[in-house]
């Protein structure tokens, strides 16, 4: 496909839409690429609740002991964050990366959602369960600017600095193996559900998020028309 079809593409694409998929499918990466080159808000709950955390807040601190354990904070705390989020000016044309992460938190959101702005699609990365575990324990994020790499496939020029902005990158406490094993049950268990819920409801596009990130984008593009 050609850049121009795909920057039409792109610049037509004013869609609300959920990123649905195990820790480590590549959401976050797709997210921040997609709301930057379509203007659409990108959020992300779980970089939400690290900004709360960092900035000591009483949310912040209510969702810490969770985060550490690698177990999914409490609907009610989450399902409020978003609300107010999603009721700000700019929350007319979104991507919901990492929520909902439960069928409470789903229900939550088709009730907060008024019918003119009814959730678009779901795209769930589909991602085989062996290679997320090697993507988690290699990603390292730049603490400045958010930008994710991998000490693998995707190294920085300079270990440990953001070839973006310069800034640290560093490895999410979360994404060492003990937690990584917690995240995927917590995923299993209260998330994988989703995906009947979203089929149901004829929301659901399957992405093969096991390819390079390139192409990824536009396939992406194209679901999300
Ligand atoms: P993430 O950056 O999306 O992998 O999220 C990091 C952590 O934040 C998760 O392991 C959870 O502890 C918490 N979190 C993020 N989003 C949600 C959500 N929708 N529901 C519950 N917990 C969440």
């Amino acid at each position: 496909m050609g850049a121009s079809v795909e920057l039409i593409m792109a610049l037509s694409l004013k869609a609300r839409s959920v990123f649905l998929g195990a820790p480590g499918a590549g959401k976050g990466t797709q997210a921040k690429e997609v709301a930057a080159k379509c203007a659409l808000a990108h959020i992300s709950t779980g970089d939400m609740l690290r900004a709360e955390v960092a900035q000591g807040t009483e949310l912040g601190k209510q969702a810490k002991g969770f985060m550490d354990l690698g177990k999914l904070v409490p609907d009610d705390v989450i399902i409020g964050m978003v609300q107010k989020r999603i009721a700000l000016p700019d929350a007319n044309a979104w991507i919901l990366d990492g929520f909902p992460r439960t069928v409470v938190q789903a229900e939550a959101l088709d009730r907060s959602l008024p019918k003119a702005q009814a959730l678009s699609h779901v795209v769930y990365f589909a991602v085989p369960e062996q290679v997320l575990f090697g993507r988690l324990t290699g990603r390292r994020t730049c603490s400045k600017c958010g930008a994710i790499w991998h000490v693998e496939t995707k190294p920085t020029k300079t270990s440990g600095i953001c070839d973006a902005c310069g800034g640290p990158t560093v490895q999410r406490s979360d994404d060492h193996p003990d937690k990584i094993n917690q995240r995927l049950v917590e995923y299993r268990t209260l998330t994988e559900p989703l995906l009947t819920y979203y089929r149901g409801r004829n929301l659901l596009r399957e992405l093969d998020a096991n390819r390079a990130p390139a192409i990824i984008f536009k396939e992406l593009l194209q679901l999300m028309q």
